[in-house]
């Protein structure tokens, strides 16, 4: 009900944001549309909460809502994506693109902010493809946020991240496989993790890497204490197992209601 109400609002500061992503930076074929409309959703997310009319919690809302959409109609469908599908492609960028973007920023902080707004400025008037956007965004460099962007920006799909607590090694260990498909798909994505004890713990983060078959997170004591990913950002669905109890994470929490992705 409240996106209803606040849809008029939404459409006019997503057409303003286009002033930045599309129109001052415009992407060069419809393949890379999501560096317009993806960015250009995420940020209109962003500047409604600039302006007070929403709270972080719209923000999540609206984005999960779109990734529940994307997950369970259009998985088989890339961020750059040259099949360019009539009718699919709208829900791919709109969906998959601000829930994907949301996740690099957190993933990169402020870093994400400001290399953002650098490719921003030496692309003025430019056409951009996703090579130009990671190019900018890791400043040439091969690091594990290049290998982040390249796993979710060139491949369909989404991980299933099991997270399994191991009695004996007194570890999490943590790995992944694709959602759908029966392909070896594998990405690189941050695991974000809390000691929920008390208050005063900070979250952490660590990175499952496309090229590790798992990650191990030791000295884990007290695993019930432990949650993953509590502000549901990464793109991921998680099956969490700790002794008896498996917990499904991210995957139906958040309820999605009809959206329209046409702007
Ligand atoms: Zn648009």
């Amino acid at each position: 009900m409240q996106l209803m109400f606040l849809s008029h609002q939404v459409t006019a500061v997503h057409e303003a944001v286009h002033g930045w992503f599309g129109n001052l930076v415009t992407c060069a074929w419809w393949d890379d549309v999501w560096l317009n409309e993806g960015m250009t959703t995420y940020y209109t997310d962003l500047t409604l909460l600039d302006i007070q009319a929403w709270t972080r919690q719209n923000v999540r809302d609206d984005i999960n809502a779109r990734r529940y959409k994307w997950l369970k109609e259009n998985w088989m469908f890339a961020l750059h994506d040259e099949t360019f599908v009539e009718d699919e492609w709208a829900t791919n960028v709109y969906a998959r693109g601000p829930a994907v973007l949301q996740m690099f920023h957190k993933a990169m902080g402020e870093k994400f902010e400001t290399r953002l707004f650098d490719y921003l400025k030496s692309n003025l008037y430019k056409n951009v493809n996703s090579t130009t956007f990671i190019n900018a965004l890791t400043k040439n460099n091969e690091s594990v946020e290049r290998e982040m962007f390249n796993s979710f920006i060139f491949q369909y799909d989404a991980p299933l991240i099991s997270i399994i607590y191991d009695n004996d090694t007194k570890a999490f260990i943590i790995s992944q496989k694709p959602i759908h498909s029966s392909r070896n798909t594998k990405w690189t994505i941050p695991i974000w993790y809390q000691r929920t004890e008390t208050e005063t713990n900070s979250e952490e983060m660590r990175w499952l890497r496309a090229a590790d078959e798992k990650l191990m997170i030791p000295m884990i004591e007290d695993p019930e204490n432990y949650r993953f990913d509590q502000e549901c950002i990464g793109f991921a669905e998680y099956i969490i197992e700790i002794g008896q109890d498996i917990a499904l994470h991210c995957s139906s929490a958040a309820e999605w209601s009809e959206i329209d992705f046409d702007m």
